[in-house]
Formats: structure tokens, sequence, C-alpha cells
């Protein structure tokens, strides 16, 4: 059977209408993705991928009075503001999500997030496990993805080769990260970011966000925040 007759329609066209459905925004509300995962499992080099391939999603740029890192760029890896800028905003409600992660603290921006979503523009968020929890009781469901790493011995390893930490940091993190793979088994899925393997990790995330449409289809989505 041809498959101009086994879809009434031209097979072109068939295929076409499923990447739309895939793909489709116009009729969907937009997806909010929380990336989470422990320090140093790669969700910075996830997220530039996925820039790179030019994705049409916000990244939401989080606010933070950690120094700035070299090679790091004010406005486009954190909003690097004083302890007091902090507060302020912290005061005026300016956080969907605050936290004091290693002794500086990180705040994900509310409006960022609220008028990317009004636009029925899709939105990533990169946070900590916490701070994905936190979010979890605000967007129960927004789609959580857990970034793991292939084993514990391969983070120490790419903690240590990223050179941006003191030894006493680096002993916190990787502290903190054996207690935050505990939490993966809540998160909507995990991902993990195998050795020189980016790109796979990217089209596993590409892949659970079409599913992630699919199923909004059915159930209503989260409310905007
Ligand atoms: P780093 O200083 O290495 O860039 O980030 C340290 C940790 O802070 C990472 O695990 C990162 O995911 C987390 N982080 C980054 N932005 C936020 C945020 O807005 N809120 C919370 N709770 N954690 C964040």
């Amino acid at each position: 059977m041809s498959p101009t007759l086994l879809f009434g329609k031209s097979f072109q066209n068939y295929k076409s209408e499923v990447t739309n459905l895939l793909n489709h925004k116009d009729v969907q509300p937009p997806i909010l993705l929380i990336l989470s995962g422990p320090s140093g499992v790669g969700k910075d080099a996830v997220l530039s991928r996925m820039r790179d391939l030019e994705e049409p999603y916000h990244f939401t740029v989080t606010t933070t009075t950690r120094t700035k890192r070299n090679g790091e760029t004010d406005g486009k890896d954190y909003i690097f503001v004083s302890q007091a800028e902090f507060r302020a905003q912290m005061e005026q409600d300016g956080f969907l999500e605050w936290a004091e992660v290693y002794g500086n603290y990180y705040g994900v921006p509310r409006n960022q997030v609220k008028t990317a979503l009004k636009k029925g523009k899709d939105v990533i968020v990169k946070i900590d496990v916490q701070g994905a929890k936190t979010i979890k009781s605000l967007a129960p469901n927004a789609l959580y993805i857990f970034l793991a790493p292939p084993s514990m011995d391969q983070l120490e390893k790419r903690l240590k080769e990223r050179m941006t930490e003191s030894p006493d940091s680096l002993k916190i993190r990787f502290e903190t990260a054996a207690e935050e793979m505990k939490s993966a088994g809540w998160f909507d899925h995990v991902v993990i970011n195998h050795e020189n393997q980016l790109d796979l990790a990217v089209a596993e995330i590409q892949n659970v966000v079409k599913i992630a449409r699919l199923k909004q289809m059915e159930t209503p989505n989260f409310e905007i925040i």
C-alpha cells in the first residue's frame, strides 16, 4: 500500500504534520524545563550547546553574588551583583527562587521567567537540587531533568579539572554532590552526561521535551508563575 493511501494524503504532508505536532508551540502552552544536577556535572556545557543549536528557549540567567570566573560574561553566564543589590531584589520579591549555595547567593529572576512564559516561549532554568525542589512546589507540572555524571569518580575528576575551586570548596561540592545524587529519583528524567558525549545528552533532553509536549496536550500545564 502506498503511503498516500495509508494516510489519505501525501506521506510528505503526513510527515510534516507530525513534525509540526512535535515542535508546535502556537497551540500549546510553553514548557518550563528545570535542569538540575550536581555542581560540575556539565549543566553549563549542555546549555551552551543548546544555545549554539539556536534552540528557541529563553535561557534564564541567574543572579548571583559570587565573583565572576575567568571566561564568564556578566548578563550571559550570570548577572553578577553585590550582596546589597541581591538583598534589595530579594526584598522586592524579585526572585522565583533564591538560595545560598556554597557561601554565595543565587536567585532566579522572576520577571525573566514570567515574561518569557507569557509570550509562549519555552524556558530553561539551570538550578541546583535544593532550588529545583523549591520550584517543584511552585510549578509541580514543569519538566524536571536531572543531569547525572556517569560515575562519582568522573564527577570528581571534572570538578578537579575545572580548577575553579579551592581544595576546601572542591571537597564541599563533592560531598554535596553525593547527597544530591540521592534526589535524582524524584525528577521526571535522569540524563547521564557521558564523557565526550555532550551531543547525546542534548539529544536526550530534546526527546524528553518532545514527549513532554505530547503529554501536555492531554494534561493541563502548570499555571504561569
Ligand atoms: P556555580 O557557582 O558553580 O556556577 O554554581 C554553583 C551551584 O549553584 C550549581 O550547582 C548551580 O546549579 C547552582 N545554581 C545556579 N543558579 C542557581 C539558582 O538560581 N538557584 C539555585 N538554588 N542554585 C543555583
